[in-house]
């Protein structure tokens, strides 16, 4: 079958449902046609049309080798050829899949025992959600099942995962948070901080807010706590100074489990391997998926702790086998595009270049944001950053949503050729580009960001808003 460009629109208008997106303005045409990918190498993708984009934000903080990596998709098409498919259920295994679980136990940080695979971030924490209701019941703990997250906090959007997400965007009408779920504030500094207040401070106060959550829960009832090394989809924001140390405290004061939630944070954006280790985080459970396969294809992994891991095992002989598995988990094809994508991130030593190029990616963005106007503040680490505008800077003050301002920045910076994110919480401009990602390719990025905020400023301004 033969089809144009034109075809294609009218099939994906007519047939996809499309994530996030507003539903009426795309059926309608408002939003224009759909853009077809059809290429991409390194930082960049190409569109059916043959315009080029540089994908500041690596697909979804995800395609971290960057596009167009034939070793990965070799490794993909030699073992579709060697073996499709097979399952990992009650002692099946391949050897890419035996390799990828040896090598991620050993890389990740803390004391951890064994892998369980999804396909997305948001299978993982649901698993992860069962994987503490099961470790409590076995250890005679049948009330210690709740769950806290934070606001601003994103773990997926599928039923627990959704519930772990802390931003009324992803529940409004879907029913979600579910019960059993709950958040604390979120550790934004220059949001959340009362006037005067030092970072080290606020992470005290947030600390302790959180053991008074627990407090008038009862202890007895939290089996784990959930988060983001650095929040990711809810601003792209790193811990205030001290926050990690004081909210461990506090976990292990009532014998609660962490779970790093690493899906954008592993394998090298902050400039580290992992977050955990970049901030000093020692989970019992680590979330990943992302930067495993860089995307090439859909895989996670809850990375289990020796800690839970020996309840699980102990308690095997008294509740039979561990009932939870997908069709997927651990699919060869999966696991041989992870290694073939550990292999480059590792030769590569893409955490040193997520550290190098990202130390002066962040100076770049400080040096040519952080005294504009409309920006109330610049932030970020390794290859992950943001601009959050405001409508006073003295004061504050966000701009009136009606305005979308950082939809406006982010279609300004895609219409000169550079797709940055424009955040679901407030007016934030984000960057997280793949790791591959030179100092040159910053430049670019940031030129090109530039012109868009200062249109856009340019634009409120005339209109009165700035
Ligand atoms: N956790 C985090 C930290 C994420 O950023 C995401 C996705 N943006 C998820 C979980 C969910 O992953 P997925 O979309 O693959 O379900």
């Amino acid at each position: 079958m033969t089809v144009n460009l034109n075809q294609i629109a009218e099939m994906d208008r007519n047939s996809v449902l499309h994530p996030f997106t507003q539903l009426k303005d795309f059926a309608s045409g408002k939003m224009g046609d759909p853009t077809i990918v059809e290429t991409g190498k390194g930082i960049r993708i190409q569109d059916a049309h043959g315009k080029e984009l540089i994908d500041g934000f690596a697909g979804l903080y995800c395609v971290n080798v960057g596009y167009g990596r034939t070793e990965v998709a070799e490794a993909i098409s030699r073992q579709a050829y060697r073996l499709a498919y097979y399952h990992s259920y009650a002692a099946h295994t391949t050897d890419e899949l035996a390799i990828l679980s040896d090598r991620l136990v050993k890389m990740a940080p803390g004391k951890m025992s064994k892998v369980f695979y999804g396909m997305s971030g948001s299978d993982a924490n649901e698993t992860q959600a069962k994987l503490v209701w099961y470790y409590s019941n076995l250890r005679g703990k049948p009330n210690k099942k709740k769950i806290i997250s934070r606001e601003r906090g994103y773990h997926g959007c599928s039923v627990v995962s959704g519930s772990m997400t802390g931003m009324s965007f992803y529940h409004d009408h879907m029913d979600l948070p579910r019960a059993g779920i709950l958040h604390t504030g979120a550790p934004h500094h220059y949001w959340g901080a009362e006037a005067g207040e030092t970072e080290q401070e606020f992470s005290k106060r947030r600390a302790d807010e959180l053991e008074a959550l627990i407090l008038r829960e009862d202890p007895d009832t939290i089996g784990a706590f959930i988060a983001e090394p650095v929040l990711g989809t809810g601003g792209i924001t790193p811990p205030p100074q001290g926050y990690w140390e004081e909210v461990q405290k506090v976990l292990e004061k009532y014998d609660i489990l962490l779970i790093a939630d690493e899906v954008i944070t592993g394998f090298g954006r902050t400039g580290s391997m992992f977050g955990s280790q970049h901030y000093g985080i020692e989970p019992d459970l680590i979330t990943v998926a992302k930067g495993l396969t860089s995307a090439y294809f859909p895989l996670s992994g809850a990375i289990v702790g020796e800690k839970v891991y020996k309840v699980l095992e102990e308690g095997a002989d008294r509740v039979g086998a561990f009932s939870h598995g997908y069709t997927y988990s651990g699919h060869p094809i999966g696991a041989a595009a992870a290694n073939a994508v550990l292999d480059i991130v590792e030769k590569e030593d893409l955490p040193g270049n997520a550290r190098a190029v990202g130390t002066y990616f962040q100076e770049q963005l400080k040096a040519k944001f952080a005294q504009l106007p409309i920006v109330g503040e610049v932030r970020g680490v390794g290859l992950m950053g943001a601009i959050e505008f405001v409508a006073d800077r003295e004061k504050k003050t966000r701009f009136k949503p009606n305005l979308t301002v950082g939809a406006r920045v982010s279609k300004a910076a895609r219409e000169r050729g550079l797709i940055a994110r424009a955040m679901p919480h407030g007016d934030i401009l984000g960057f997280a580009p793949p790791l591959v990602t030179t100092k040159a390719e910053v430049d670019e990025i940031v030129s090109i960001a530039e012109a868009a905020v200062r249109a856009v400023m340019d634009d409120l301004v005339r209109a009165g808003e700035a």
